[in-house]
């Protein structure tokens, strides 16, 4: 398999490529920006797009999917509660003071227990609300590995923020409780913004993941 994970657009989200070494088929999660440096490093493999899958409808995360589809044709999989915001993005725009970028509704919506990515690369939905009412992650298995792809949920050493419009710090924390912290602890995970980390390392040491804030 191939995974690559770089940061892109002014507030360096962690975009991933998947791709499939045999089949050269790949998924792209959060083309939040720099297109063009998605598509080169998916030429550079000798990938072809076959889906694009956004974590949640904030603008770091979503601003170059609608581009990106178009370029490839690859349809876009997001959660229909963050249609909402996805709507706002000329406001959202505005917070980073950035031009507007191009949006359209996804093709599919991203709902709990789906099933997305690629034939020989499979990942399950996980709807994960707090940041955004339709945050999502992805589960992944595969050489005996789980990887999560965490979106703005979960990070190294700390959570998604909630005080942006439809975020909800209840909602984050039971989807921390309810669906990340029952992963095992050698669940890798690569989160929407900074380093990797595990489920272990974080329910051991994440400050906003110990008991006190599991009521
Ligand atoms: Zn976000």
């Amino acid at each position: 398999m191939i995974i690559e994970t770089f940061p892109v657009g002014p507030l360096t989200c962690n975009c991933t490529i998947l791709g499939d070494e045999v089949t050269r088929e790949a998924m792209v999660v959060d083309p939040g920006d720099n297109i063009p440096q998605i598509l080169s490093r998916l030429q550079k493999h000798g990938l072809t797009l076959r889906q694009i899958v956004v974590t949640h409808a904030h603008i770091d995360h979503v601003g170059g999917a609608a581009q990106l589809r178009k370029l490839t044709g690859a349809p876009v999989i997001m959660n229909q509660q963050d249609l909402g915001l996805l709507g706002m993005m000329q406001m959202q725009a505005g917070w980073l003071g950035v031009p507007t970028p191009e949006v359209a509704p996804p093709d599919a919506s991203a709902e709990d227990g789906l099933t997305v990515g690629l034939t020989t690369l499979p990942a399950q939905v996980l709807h994960t609300p707090g940041h955004t009412p339709g945050s999502i992650c992805l589960l992944f298995h595969f050489n005996d590995q789980d990887l999560l792809l965490a979106g703005d949920t979960l990070f190294a050493g700390s959570i998604g923020r909630t005080d942006l419009p439809g975020g909800n710090g209840q909602q984050i924390l039971r989807s921390l409780r309810e669906r990340l912290l029952v992963l095992p602890d050698a669940t890798r995970v690569l989160p929407g913004h900074g380093p990797e980390t595990t489920i272990g390392e974080e329910r051991q040491s994440n400050p906003f993941l110990q008991p006190k804030f599991r009521m």
